[in-house]
């Protein structure tokens, strides 16, 4: 919104002394969240499950102990259990990182004061979101990635699209910089060393947020008393069917390993629901979309080109830059780019990639396409409403190479 209306000027609306009012943001945060669970209490209770708020751990095969929140301990034991414990923000063992009380995804959602100065540890999704919020509130910003590109799941030309409309606003992004030591306190001052191909350098801020990956919630809940088996990275491990090595217990979502979405753990708990229901439902060959919330978003569904180079599958690929949608002439959102992937010696597309406004919207037509497998062309030849953005896949697909000869 912030940003909305400091460029309302280009499109002839004036605004003057813009100010950024934090604990409001804060307070409509939190109103939003207490909804939400004001919510899903009400669907618990009428549901007939019983909710207990508690910590709980294995203290014997299909055995828990719940620690309650308001006092006491529950000891609970079920033929079937389902474990949903997530996972939590990294902090990677640099010297003085833990000492500087740096904020996660949780504090910096708690802020409220606009940061003078916010470093961020880690340019993945959940960084250059916040990342991109606190500018657009004021803040002077500065991106520590230790690889060669943000984003390191995305093509190299996805990341570099990202990066560069992050740097027009104004964000620092520092790439190969590997965090070397920490010293101050976030919130106060901090000073971030890194280590970079140039030599140490440090950067200094009054905030510092890390956002450098997720641990799963699995250490310290009883599993060795259960026989439940973990993976090397920490996660529970699980078969297809979402089952842990202890029979009659599953794992769902973040700690067992699935994608870090919000809709793969529902969909977790369908496959669970389904097979303990007596079903056979697995994991396997889902179709999984994600979209990254920044302005413009970014959305992916199906295979990236890295992915289908790396997966040995001969592709064919078109791209068309935001400004040749005509809807962006209108609404002046120009960056980013649609990219498609199509077999080399077949028509049906296998993943779509999105840098621009309703990005995740236009996904989810390339998704419905994808499960439906319908050959591109019959989108390409679509009548799609004038002036939409959906408008340009036409000549998105226009751009497809032709086939190549299937050897067979
Ligand atoms: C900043 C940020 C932004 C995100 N944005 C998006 C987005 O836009 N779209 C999207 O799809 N995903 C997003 N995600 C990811 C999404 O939030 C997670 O993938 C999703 O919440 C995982 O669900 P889950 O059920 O596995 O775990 P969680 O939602 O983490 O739930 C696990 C629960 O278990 C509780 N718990 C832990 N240990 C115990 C214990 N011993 N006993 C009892 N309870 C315990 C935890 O307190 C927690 O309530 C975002 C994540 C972050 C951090």
């Amino acid at each position: 919104m912030a940003h909305l209306v400091r460029n309302g000027g280009r499109f002839g609306t004036l605004a003057q002394d813009i100010k950024i009012d934090m604990a409001k943001v804060r307070h409509r945060k939190q109103v939003m969240v207490e909804r939400e669970i004001a919510f899903h209490l009400h669907a618990y209770k009428e549901s007939g499950a019983e909710l207990i708020m508690g910590n709980g751990q294995f203290v014997g095969p299909k055995t828990i102990e719940a620690k309650l929140n308001d006092g006491g301990v529950r000891l609970l034991a079920a033929d079937q259990i389902v474990i949903n414990v997530g996972s939590r923000a990294a902090i990677p063992d640099v010297p003085g990182l833990r000492d500087a009380r740096p904020l996660t995804h949780i504090e910096a959602l708690e802020l409220d004061e606009v940061p003078p100065h916010l470093i961020v540890l880690g340019g993945g999704y959940t960084g250059i979101e916040l990342a991109q919020a606190y500018r657009r509130f004021g803040s002077r910003v500065t991106i520590v990635e230790p690889g060669t590109q943000i984003m390191g799941r995305e093509d190299p030309d996805v990341a570099e699209e990202i990066r560069a409309i992050l740097s027009r606003e104004g964000i620092d992004v520092a790439l190969k910089a590997r965090p070397w030591s920490v010293h101050g306190l976030s919130g106060d001052a901090v000073i971030v060393t890194v280590q970079t191909e140039g030599g140490k350098r440090p950067i200094e801020g009054s905030h510092l947020l890390v956002a450098a990956g997720r641990i799963a919630n699995t250490a310290d809940i009883g599993l060795d008393k259960a026989g439940i088996g973990l993976d090397d990275r920490g996660f529970l491990r699980v078969n297809d069917r979402l089952e842990t090595t202890a029979p009659g217990i599953f794992a769902i979502g973040e700690c067992a390993g699935s994608p870090q979405f919000t809709h793969v753990s529902v969909d977790d708990f369908r496959i669970v629901r389904d097979n303990m229901a007596g079903g056979n439902r697995g994991k396997s060959g889902r179709l999984i979309p994600h979209v990254v919330f920044t302005d413009p978003p970014l959305a992916r569904v199906g295979l990236s080109e890295t992915e289908a180079q790396r997966e040995g599958v001969s592709v064919r690929v078109a791209k068309l830059p935001m400004r040749n949608v005509l809807r962006t002439e209108a609404t002046d959102e120009k960056d980013g780019f649609m990219k498609v992937l199509v077999g080399a010696t077949h028509d049906r597309i296998l993943g779509f990639t999105m840098i621009g406004a309703e990005a995740g919207e236009v996904m989810a037509i390339m998704q419905v396409a994808m499960l439906a497998e319908l050959s591109y062309s019959s989108i390409r030849e679509a009548v799609m409403a004038h002036l939409t953005v959906a408008e340009g896949l036409g000549p998105l697909f226009g751009n497809m190479p032709a086939r190549l000869q299937s050897q067979s």
